[in-house]
């Protein structure tokens, strides 16, 4: 089981990235790497897991 594994875009089928943007207690969100895409979960997460599995919640 691996928790950190990223679904493909729900949009685009792209590959997907957790970004560190900020510089408070949600820093992470998950965002497309297509540029054409850039689908955003929109939801900031306090720590990497947690970014991985609201992406991967939104995709199913
Ligand atoms: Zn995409």
């Amino acid at each position: 089981m691996d928790k950190l594994k990223l679904k493909p875009c729900p949009f685009c089928s792209g590959e997907a990235l957790v970004v560190k943007v900020k510089l408070c207690e949600n820093p992470y969100v998950v965002v497309c790497q297509s540029e054409k895409c850039g689908a955003s979960i929109g939801v900031y997460s306090g720590t990497r897991e947690a970014a991985v599995e609201a992406w991967n919640r939104r995709g199913e």
